[in-house]
């Protein structure tokens, strides 16, 4: 019988170990979240008159750690109705569970001793065949199972999350050389296909890949800064996005994790090192241990290499002067080189200009990649078989644009390599194996396949998940239907096609809708089904709003009704196409993003799906249908024939548009009505654009029919008046601007259908004329052009 995940411990309720039975729920699976027994009480439960022997006492740790996951953000639970999954307790009386469940990890504190002695406990409950894994970030897992049975080893491995479980695409695996390959096996794919994560298989040895690069790169980093006499917020410049790092680069990353944890990490690897020149890198500087000991840690404690000052300009971010440990005002970070790299359209571009130019921030950012490059390379086998799992695990794990060996091919080995030898360098030989044989990159395409170079000197296929699609691969093998500046129409095969935006940002202008247009009339000519997704950062954020305000500002009055009816038409059109239509929305999906997602018949959306009609918040309503199908949305459950009031479902949708909610993730969405309950969700969105294929293929085989236009009854004019008086109620109590109630008395008009009789059928049609009318009225007002500005420089809303 095929293996399966039903049921999971997790032992250690602290900040992993909990984030952990989080996303284990998240995906359906109930958890038993174990932590050990107080041995003393708190004062507030002496208060109470407990003893040692109440079980809110001795579960106190779990309970507190999940009721602890229902306050964080952001949230490590897709819904809080996933916390029902976990059920909490404690490694006295819960050990049974251990029997029952088809999963454990243990969680607990950084300690071998520990560690050995929670897996020993687990041996005797565990039934045979039970996985069990470590989530160490550094311990060995070999030496961590040496003392249990054979077939206790067969079942062991470390599963390594990254923090946190829930948003850290990154899932170290590594085998115990005792393994049974069957378990690492399926653990890859449990991982990759039910947790949506990325896997990379790690060696045992100190901190695994992830880290032992992470933290080696980010010890040149402090290093390089002694050395050249820069600053935190000079390196910070330099080492973020400009070299493919996330904005928070080095130091704001540091603050970020904890410096605490940091040293701990960092003196991990050094304890666990047998080479002392590698040891001796890994040594903390004086300053570090002093922060540490100053309890200058990062956020945590609201300073570490920086710290919000208030000052008479209001509140400053200050810096950290690490010679007189003092802060001071950040300076700016002038470089020639900087500025032009900023201006670089591609990372390639960016990081040729800054590693091969001439001043301090040049040579800052090729004396600290130049080592991690090499390092890279000399770990190469040590700490993972390929560079394929060192790149991903870079990426995942640290969120670096590119992996280092992927750097390293974007840089030019051949010129960089040239550099290093002068530099008196030694190159490690598996660089140049790869020059001798005449190649110049460790990653080729031949063909539709991708090949790296591996360890014994060839080049072998990458093993990508069967089910990803990569909508690159198949433009660059001429898959492209049709085309237009924002938006294609591209073959996914089997006879379904696939419409992908590819605007900036994704907004939505003319050309996404004329292509919708097209796409609409070759699927239903040519192709079984449609599906709409693409592979940017998110689906959409709406509108293209710059388009509207220069128009709404030159008082195109006219231009701006023919452009939202052609985006109404173009949704109806989609949701009235006689083929299926599956829409794969994911991360932001916003307003006329979220729009076209109602046009679909079946939506596969990421788990992590933040969809909003958000319109308000720029001043205006949904008018692109979207008014309209939240209505309906909400309408859809009534059986035909009866009658009841629907003032509180029509009041739902008001507030969820006039609130401008958005989903913190799919199951979220269903939640505030922008999904349906059978809307399916891709833990892993690699596998999203295949999923939604899926769904159109099934659609289509069990005989699509296209929906009915419906008449919709309206609360008409008595609705319309029960929603002002909320509003004005609002308003009288200076919740609500003047603006706000405009807006929202607008929104209430077209939801409630107008000023007509209570309880009146109308049109699709006729809905989308009232929300025409209210944006085309909204867009003229000052106040809401004042909002769109104010959107557009600073990316917030404004409330006027
Ligand atoms: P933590 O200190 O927050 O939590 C550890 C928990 O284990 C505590 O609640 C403690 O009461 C419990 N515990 C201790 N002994 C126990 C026992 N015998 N039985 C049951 N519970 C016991 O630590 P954490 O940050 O959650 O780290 C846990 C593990 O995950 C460590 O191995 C750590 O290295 C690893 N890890 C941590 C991070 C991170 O960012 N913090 C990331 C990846 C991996």
């Amino acid at each position: 019988m095929k293996r399966k995940i039903k049921k999971a411990a997790v032992i250690g309720a602290g900040m992993m170990g909990s984030g952990i039975a989080a996303h284990l729920a998240n995906v359906g699976i109930t958890v038993y979240l174990l932590d050990i027994v107080p041995t003393q009480l708190l004062p507030d439960e002496e208060k109470k008159g407990l003893t040692l022997d109440h079980l809110s006492v001795r579960n106190r740790l779990a309970a507190n750690a999940k009721q602890a996951l229902l306050k964080t953000k952001p949230s490590p639970l897709y819904s809080v109705d996933d916390a029902d999954l976990i059920q909490v307790g404690n490694m006295e009386d819960d050990l049974n569970r251990l029997s029952e469940v088809d999963w454990i990890i243990e969680v607990v504190v950084e300690n071998l001793a520990v560690k050995k002695k929670v897996l020993e406990t687990i041996e005797t409950y565990r039934k045979p065949g039970t996985i069990v894994s470590s989530n160490t970030s550094g311990i060995s897992i070999n030496e961590m199972v040496a003392d249990r049975s054979d077939e206790f080893k067969k079942h062991f491995l470390g599963t390594h999350f990254f923090n946190p479980p829930r948003y850290m695409k990154l899932l170290e695996v590594i085998p115990a050389e005792t393994t049974d390959p069957e378990i690492v096996n399926f653990m890859v794919d449990f991982g990759e296909n039910v947790l949506g994560k990325g896997i990379v298989l790690a060696k045992d040895t100190p901190n695994f890949i992830a880290n032992r690069i992470g933290t080696y790169g980010l010890m040149v980093t402090i290093h390089e800064m002694e050395k050249m006499g820069l600053r935190a917020d000079a390196v910070d410049v330099i080492t973020g996005p400009l070299m493919g790092r996330p904005k928070s680069a080095s130091f704001r990353t540091l603050d970020l994790v904890g410096i605490d944890t940091f040293v701990h990490v960092v003196n991990n690897v050094r304890d666990h090192l047998k080479d002392e020149e590698e040891r001796r890198f890994f040594t903390i500087p004086t300053y570090i241990h002093e922060m540490v000991n100053k309890g200058w840690i990062g956020d945590k404690n609201k300073q570490g290499f920086y710290k919000k000052v208030e000052t008479e300009k209001g509140k400053e971010i200050y810096v950290l002067d690490t010679k007189t440990m003092e802060y001071v005002p950040k300076v700016k970070f002038k470089s020639a080189l900087v500025e032009m790299a900023k201006q670089a359209k591609t990372l390639k571009d960016k990081l040729r200009i800054l590693l091969y130019g001439k001043d301090e921030a040049s040579q800052f950012a090729w004396n600290t990649l130049k080592r991690v490059l090499l390092y890279s390379a000399n770990k190469l086998g040590e700490i993972a078989d390929d560079i394929v799992n060192i790149d991903q695990a870079m990426k995942w794990g640290f969120n670096w644009e590119l992996g280092p060996f992927e750097i390293w091919d974007a840089i030019g080995i051949e010129k960089s390599v040239k550099r290093m030898k002068e530099e008196g360098e030694v190159i490690p030989s598996f660089v140049t194996k790869l020059l001798e044989s005449g190649k110049s990159h460790f990653y080729e395409e031949v063909e539709t396949k991708r090949l790296y170079f591996s360890t014994n000197g060839t080049f072998k296929n990458i093993s990508e998940n069967p089910k990803k699609i990569s909508l690159a691969d198949l433009k660059e093998q001429k898959k492209v239907i049709k085309a237009n500046a924002g938006a294609s129409l591209i073959d996914l095969g089997d006879d379904v096609a696939l419409l992908e935006f590819h605007s900036p940002n994704n907004a939505i202008a003319i050309d996404i809708i004329t292509m919708i247009n097209q796409s609409v009339e070759e699927v239903s000519r040519n192709y079984r089904g449609l599906v709409i997704g693409n592979e940017a950062r998110n689906f959409s954020v709406g509108a293209n709003l710059m388009m509207i305000l220069m128009e709404a500002q030159d008082e195109n009055w006219e231009e701006l009704d023919i452009m939202v009816r052609m985006f109404q038409e173009a949704n109806m059109k989609l949701k009235y196409l006689d083929k299926p239509v599956v829409v794969a929305p994911f991360g932001m999906t916003l307003g006329g993003g979220t729009e076209v997602v109602f046009a679909a018949d079946y939506v596969q959306a990421a788990a992590e799906t933040y969809m909003g009609l958000v319109e308000v918040g720029v001043g205006v309503i949904p008018a692109g249908g979207g008014t309209k199908e939240l209505l309906l949305r909400n309408l859809e459950g009534i059986p035909d024939g009866v009658s009841m009031d629907v003032q509180p479902l029509v009041n739902r949708a008001f507030e969820t548009i006039a609130m401008a909610k958005v989903s913190t993730s799919a199951k979220d969405a269903k939640t505030l009505g922008y999904l349906r309950k059978q809307d399916g969700i891709s833990v892993n969105r690699d596998t999203q654009i295949y999923d939604a294929k899926q769904a159109v293929l099934a659609l289509d085989q069990l005989g699509y029919q296209p929906p009915k236009p419906k008449k919709i009854r309206v609360v008409g004019e008595t609705g319309f008046n029960t929603l002002r008086l909320g509003i004005y109620s609002y308003k009288a109590s200076g919740m609500i601007s003047e603006h706000d109630q405009k807006i929202a008395e607008k929104l209430a008009y077209i939801l409630a259908g107008g000023n007509i009789p209570a309880n009146s059928y109308v049109t699709e049609q006729y809905l989308l004329d009232l929300e025409r009318e209210a944006f085309l009225s909204l867009v003229g007002e000052p106040k809401t052009q004042a909002r769109m500005q104010h959107m557009l420089t600073t990316g917030k809303p404004l409330r006027n």
